[in-house]
């Protein structure tokens, strides 16, 4: 199961770190995958999405690492022998990368078996502009729900890292508790993008869509007229429509 899940995060590491898509170039990026109860599969530290291999993975334990979100701050030395000491085998197991936390997180959703984070340019662009907190609660056009949710969980910057992991937490939280269910993105400022999701597909749906809505919203707000996103109540019917939940399987 293991092995095949590796090659599930190859391919989905592959396709997110292609230079065509914009998405991640260099280090940056990370994709995670839940293997079991006790531990998952997470890009390891300074590994390049576009061309990794399966060294380039670490199978780390929930446990440790969801304890430490409810613990003491950590200093950069602290969290480094955590991330190493959570290792399911430190003689075989790379350096996980400093995201794990969120990652640890995220997977331990119910119904959440894969993450894919990414630093979409456009995405960057909008989200270093004033008002896109707001734009996260608003949609453009339809297939944006169908892929990225009714609504994006936002996370204002904070440094990465077990920071990062609490200020997701939270927000995911408060967006679970006005939504009903887990959010399909979620934007971090002056970061990047997350999409949280039950299968390997879904990740990608999210993730392309998502770059694709920050572009739309780009293109948008550049005519300097007035913006017209979608209403409230044609948000909730495409939502909870049967043939957009079909459409939903298709994509
Ligand atoms: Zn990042």
């Amino acid at each position: 199961m293991q092995e095949a899940l590796t090659e599930e995060l190859i391919e989905l590491c592959h396709k997110l770190g292609s230079t065509s898509q914009d998405l991640a170039i260099l280090g940056e990026g990370n994709v995670s995958g839940k293997a079991g109860e006790d531990y998952f599969l997470v890009k390891a530290s300074g590994h390049s999405m576009g061309n990794i291999s399966a060294a380039g993975f670490s199978r780390v334990k929930f446990a440790p690492i969801l304890t430490a979100l409810d613990g003491p701050d950590l200093s950069d030395t602290e969290t480094k022998n955590l991330l190493s000491s959570c290792r399911v085998d430190p003689e075989v197991d790379p350096q996980p990368s400093v995201e794990a936390f969120m990652h640890a997180y995220l997977l331990s959703l119910e119904g959440i078996g894969y993450v894919g984070h990414t630093h979409p340019t456009p995405l960057i662009s909008l989200l270093s502009v004033d008002g896109c907190e707001e734009i996260a609660g608003l949609r453009l056009f339809p297939d944006e729900i169908v892929c990225c949710g009714p609504a994006t969980a936002f996370v204002p910057y904070v440094d990465p890292g077990l920071p990062l992991a609490r200020a997701i937490r939270s927000s995911v939280e408060a967006f679970i508790a006005k939504f009903g269910m887990v959010p399909k993105t979620i934007w971090l400022q002056n970061h990047g993008l997350i999409a949280p999701a039950k299968s390997i597909r879904d990740v990608e749906s999210a993730t392309y869509m998502g770059e694709k809505s920050a572009r739309a919203w780009l293109g948008a707000l550049s005519t300097g007229k007035d913006l017209v996103p979608m209403t409230q109540q044609a948000i909730d019917r495409i939502h909870t429509r049967p043939d957009e939940h079909f459409r939903q399987k298709l994509i």
